[in-house]
């Protein structure tokens, strides 16, 4: 048997640091937290492998972390090919559809059910509510 996914991402990536814990997971700047025998580990591991090559810093939980998520799966995707791991798409998309609904929710006004738009700052402003009461 070959050298795992794993063996080989720590290889080929010296400085990132791979930890084993409950939840898959990237720690900025450079530590990976894998989940052991976790469904599609290999692809999941990319995945966050994708967050640092990114180069992502900040995690909250906003629009940006969406943009995020897709930049970082596109590093997989292309990770996926090197390392001859087939690349699920409805694993993509449930891991996805997470943050779309987190971002939806947020983005809906609690007081009118319009959609909010986010400033620059990270507050969530109502076109109705907030300018025109
Ligand atoms: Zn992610
Ligand atoms: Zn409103």
């Amino acid at each position: 048997m070959g050298k795992s996914i794993l063996e080989r991402l720590e290889e080929d990536y010296p400085d990132l640091k791979f930890v084993a814990g409950k939840k898959f997971a990237f720690r900025p700047p450079r530590t990976i937290v894998f989940e052991e025998g976790s469904d599609s580990f290999d692809l999941l591991l990319l995945h966050e492998v994708g967050h640092a090559l990114s180069g992502h810093k900040t995690f909250g939980m906003n629009i940006e972390r969406l943009k995020m998520e897709v930049e970082a799966w596109g590093k997989a995707r292309e990770l996926a090919d090197t390392y001859a791991v087939p690349f699920d798409e409805d694993v993509v998309e449930s891991e996805l559809d997470t943050y779309r609904n987190w971002v939806h929710q947020k983005s809906r006004c609690p007081k009118c059910g319009l959609t909010r738009f986010e400033t620059p700052e990270g507050n969530y402003r109502c076109p109705q509510c907030d300018y025109f009461n």
